[in-house]
């Protein structure tokens, strides 16, 4: 109803950078169920936000499908183009420095939520003659393991979670870390339960708990 994604979900490991490059092939997603909306390469322009991607193109290098895949207009939101590229891009940035650097493997899941955003055109609800919402803030949940297998059983009380609610808004700040919030707080805000594959014992303890690393 809101031609944005509810939230985008994806794995994130070394098999998934490469060198393939940004394919910039923005275009609807024609899985949509017919009847449905389909946002076009072009419904942003003019109205002062990014195409927001929540999967990042850098996030898919590893083959030109992976990327190009990551550029269905599905996968976007309006988003204010400070927030998009500094403050959200810097995690983005962080999160792949935590695999490329780290030996780390990541599961992230990322949204938009509530309506009204401050992008380069002012405060505006909405864009494309009313068809698609612009959100009032995006948030994100990223799940850091080590390297390895049989990752749902690996996850426990001690496991590292980041989640950030940022203001969808040209006024942001550009430090991510100043934007982090508990899993709980994201599960407020978008009414979701995240995390539900976990036992309920460990979702209560890593998903009140704020990153400060
Ligand atoms: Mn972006
Ligand atoms: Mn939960």
């Amino acid at each position: 109803d809101w031609s944005t994604p509810n939230w985008v979900s994806w794995h994130l490991s070394l098999e998934d950078l490469g060198s393939t490059p940004r394919q910039d092939d923005f275009r609807p997603n024609d899985a949509l169920p017919s009847g449905w909306y389909q946002v076009q390469n072009f419904s942003y322009n003019g109205g002062g936000f990014d195409r927001g991607h929540m999967c990042p193109s850098a996030d898919r290098t590893a083959t030109v499908p992976a990327n190009s895949s990551t550029f269905l207009m599905t996968n976007m939101v309006p988003q204010a183009p400070v927030c998009n590229q500094t403050t959200w891009a810097n995690l983005e940035d962080y999160a792949r420095s935590l695999v490329t650097g780290t030996n780390k493997e990541l599961y992230i899941i990322a949204g938009p939520a509530g309506t009204g955003g401050t992008g380069n055109s002012g405060l505006l609800n909405t864009i494309d003659n009313t068809r698609i919402n612009v959100p009032a803030s995006v948030w994100k949940v990223i799940v850091v393991l080590d390297n390895g297998s049989d990752d749902l059983n690996r996850i426990n009380t001690s496991t590292r979670v980041i989640s950030v609610i940022m203001p969808n808004s040209n006024t942001i700040g550009s430090n991510w870390r100043n934007y982090r919030v508990s899993v709980d707080d994201v599960e407020a805000l978008t009414g979701y339960d995240l995390l539900s594959t976990l036992p309920t014992a460990t979702q209560t303890v890593i998903e009140s708990r704020v990153d400060n690393l």
